[in-house]
């Protein structure tokens, strides 16, 4: 067991830290939300994590949120600062999905997720950067600016949710949620050795979630460690009529499966994820740490084969621009958003909104979308990527009738140089072959930290069947309270 950790700076709290501070009235929820403003104000000129800052919400979230804690009346999450993805709406809050097309956009209501943590008593403190729509792995995307690395400024943090993975590294924040249509949470976690969980496909609803590609999204926790994704996911799990594809189990109660037992578990190791091309570090790191985890008990199956995974790429480029291009067809500069005013007709209106208002990856995917579904293309691309799609779910189907959890990496690679991929989209679209394949099965997913190479964080993937999120977050947990990796912080 390791000792107990000394904190000194409180935008350093993990949230159950706070929390029992809060509650024992060493400390208020004023502090700790000024804490993380004040580091807001030290490292964002450099970090560029945040789209929106909101102290002044903020200072009276966190003033009422005292109250309830002088009242007693309060969840684990009361009074505890964090951060939202730009794609997520906040009612009054100006929601850009880092977008020209919404970038004076206020919503008229809260997301669900928002919704709850309000309910809980949270403190907003900003919004989060991401690639625009969603639609990227590094957040240079955004079409406002780029977000850096807190571990290396001169390198990507990884996206779309690179915004949030940044500023819970830098401890802007105490936590923060982001969405993952590809990959969008657990890569950016892997990138800033952050805790990154996207639930199955239905746990979390996604109303009010601006939509990218709507059989894949799904929102998530961003944390420092697995205890408090626990408590995150507990507070936004469930169902809501508000989201048709929202499940309607109950939620079970996340912290409770957090022991230390993983004895007997059977963990597969897909030999199709150390894909060609990976970093000789970062595969070393992943299997040491699965070592790790054979020494605290599990059984490990270290030569699994998932023949399927060769195809996910090109699935998820079919099906997600074909859903994406759908749901962008609401940007028509009418109903609201950016809309061109010097038009000479309403065509040229629509046109010229497009053309403005989006930026190039986003009208590629549009291009990639409606081309794959157009009529004589339809049945050659998109139907037989969801022939493929199906393939690829029974194949993990398969699999999770062997194993409790497959473990892979999170990425390929280590978090590469700004503008090192930023003009080769497919380079770009490499970084998630880890990941994709996980939102096309509809699967839970975590990344947790698992080593650095020369100061550089790597990710680990643990993937469950449907619903298994406890699975996953009691092997997280089991090797978290044997490791330190993320316990590191940034010097910056
Ligand atoms: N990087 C992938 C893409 O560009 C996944 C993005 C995501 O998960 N939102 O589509």
């Amino acid at each position: 067991m390791k000792g107990v950790r000394q904190i000194t700076d409180h935008n350093r709290l993990t949230i159950h830290e706070a929390h029992n501070l809060l509650k024992d009235k060493q400390l208020t929820s004023v502090e700790l939300t000024k804490a993380c403003l004040e580091r807001i104000k030290q490292v964002e000129p450099r970090v560029k994590a945040l789209v929106t800052i909101t102290e002044e919400l903020a200072l009276e979230q966190a003033r009422k949120a005292d109250e309830l804690l002088a009242s007693g009346n309060t969840s684990p999450l009361t009074g505890i600062p964090a951060i939202i993805k730009d794609n997520m709406c906040t009612k009054g809050i100006r929601t850009t999905c880092s977008s020209k097309m919404l970038e004076n956009f206020v919503p008229p209501y809260d997301a669900t997720v928002v919704e709850r943590l309000n309910n809980c008593g949270v403190v907003m403190v900003g919004k989060a950067n991401m690639d625009e729509f969603a639609m990227g792995s590094s957040t240079e995307h955004s079409a406002l600016f780029p977000t850096h690395n807190p571990w290396d400024l001169s390198r990507v943090p990884g996206g779309s949710s690179g915004g949030s993975a940044a500023a819970v590294a830098a401890g802007e924040a105490i936590y923060a949620l982001g969405s993952d249509t590809g990959g969008s949470i657990r890569q950016p976690a892997g990138f800033c050795s952050v805790t990154g969980l996207k639930p199955t496909y239905g746990r979390v609803s996604r109303y009010g979630l601006v939509a990218f590609a709507s059989s894949l999204d799904q929102i998530g926790p961003l944390t420092q460690d697995v205890t408090d994704c626990a408590l995150v996911l507990n507070a936004i799990a469930g169902y809501d009529d508000r989201d048709s594809t929202s499940v309607p189990y109950s939620v079970p109660d996340y912290t409770q499966c957090l022991t230390t037992d993983i004895k007997g578990l059977r963990i597969g190791i897909p030999r199709e994820y150390f894909v060609e091309g990976m970093q000789a570090e970062v595969e070393t790191a992943i299997r040491t740490a699965i070592g790790k985890l054979e020494e605290l008990g599990a059984t490990v199956e270290w030569e699994v084969s998932l023949p399927h995974t060769a195809h996910a790429l090109a699935v998820y480029y079919i099906i997600a621009p074909s859903e994406a291009m759908a749901n962008l067809a609401r940007y028509d500069g009418v109903k609201y958003g950016f809309s061109y005013q010097e038009a000479d007709s309403m065509w040229d209106a629509m046109e010229k909104t497009r053309q403005y208002g989006f930026g190039d990856e986003v009208k590629r995917r549009i291009m990639l979308g409606t081309y794959a579904l157009s009529a004589g293309y339809y049945d050659a691309y998109y139907l037989k990527a969801q022939k493929v799609r199906t393939l690829i779910r029974q194949e993990f189907d398969q699999a999770f009738e062997k194993y409790d959890a497959l473990i892979t990496p999170t990425s390929p690679t280590v978090p590469f140089k700004m503008g090192e991929k930023v003009d080769d989209p497919v380079q770009m679209y490499l970084s998630d072959v880890c990941t994709l394949p996980i939102n096309i099965a509809g699967l839970p997913a975590i990344s947790i930290p698992a080593g650095f190479a020369d100061g550089l964080p790597i990710g680990m993937q643990i993937i469950g069947k449907p619903f298994s999120e406890e699975t996953l977050l009691k092997i997280a947990y089991a090797y978290q309270q044997a490791t330190e990796w993320h316990e590191r912080r940034t010097k910056i």
